[in-house]
């Protein structure tokens, strides 16, 4: 039986465990996936248990995204984005760290028939997720612009991403960026709690994709706003997906059944 899981807290929440339990149902897979709800003071602990214990892999969230990295040996990508979203025990030694919410995130935008190579891409937001976004754009070969409510963590992240410009989030300049931009990215919590947008209505246009990190809601007043002008949408539950998707793959070596996946995920939203 191989054991996997979230280590995060709170984990309560998660969506992650019917995705994962989905596929290995579907391929008949002997393994489980739980929640772990360490204190933070207790982290090492439990990567060292978990390792001891024999456990497969772990997904990692809020707030051991970045701390995380001081427990495993991080792979180049996550070590460049300064965070590890998921953890691989299979190999001998430390376990390795990963980040598939970047490749997750580019997966979700692909999927939708969104051009990555070339485009203008602004990303709102520079922490955890904003981070990811903004490498895996880059990465991609888009040119990318990061406006944030704390301008000097925008400047902080623009100038480790490739070719990337930080900014604060003023309504005109964000107005300026999206006007000849073809991507637009969320990548703040705002959504989440209450029908709020960190981006004008009026400064979207129908020639933009605009995808949401966030999930709950699904359809955010953002994608309920980009939908309106013609705008090309993609939910948070696609990177979601995505970055289990990923994850499931590095783990199991497994070709995962994306579509069981989708519909787990998307039969708690
Ligand atoms: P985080 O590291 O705490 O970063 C939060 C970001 O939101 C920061 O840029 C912060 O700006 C900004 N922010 C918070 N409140 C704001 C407000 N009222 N106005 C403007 N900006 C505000 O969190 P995270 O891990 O990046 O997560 C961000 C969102 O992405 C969450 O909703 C999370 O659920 C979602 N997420 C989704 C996925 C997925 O797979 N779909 C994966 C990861 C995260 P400051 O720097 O100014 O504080």
């Amino acid at each position: 039986m191989d054991v996997f899981g979230l280590l995060g807290n709170p984990v309560g929440h998660s969506l992650s465990p019917p995705m994962h339990e989905a596929a290995y149902d579907q391929l008949g897979l002997e393994a489980r996936y739980v929640t772990f709800e360490p204190e933070p003071a207790d982290l090492e602990a439990a990567i060292d248990g978990a390792d001891a214990l024999g456990i497969t892999g772990l997904n990692v969230t809020i707030p051991f995204k970045q701390d995380v990295l001081d427990c495993v040996e991080a792979d180049e990508l996550a070590a460049r984005i300064g965070a590890v979203n998921t953890i691989d025990f299979t190999g001998s030694g430390t376990p390795t760290g990963h980040n598939t919410d970047a490749v997750g995130a580019m997966r979700a935008l692909r999927d939708h028939d969104v051009t990555l190579e070339g485009a203008d891409a602004v990303v709102v937001g520079a922490g955890g997720a904003g981070r990811a976004i903004a490498f895996g754009l880059a990465d991609a070969g888009a040119t990318v612009e990061i406006a944030n409510r704390t301008e000097a963590t925008a400047h902080d992240l623009a100038e480790a991403v490739p070719g990337a410009t930080g900014h604060g989030l003023e309504a005109d300049m964000l107005a300026d960026l999206l006007e000849d931009a073809e991507i637009l990215v969320n990548a703040t919590s705002v959504g989440m709690e209450s029908d709020e947008t960190p981006v004008p209505a009026d400064a979207l246009h129908g020639e933009l994709a605009v995808m949401d990190a966030v999930y709950q809601p699904l359809e955010t007043r953002l994608l309920r706003d980009a939908a309106e002008v013609g705008a090309t949408t993609v939910d948070g539950a696609w990177m979601l997906l995505y970055q289990g998707v990923e994850a499931f793959e590095l783990w199991t070596g497994d070709e995962p059944p994306v579509e069981t996946m989708n519909e787990a995920l998307r039969s708690q939203l």
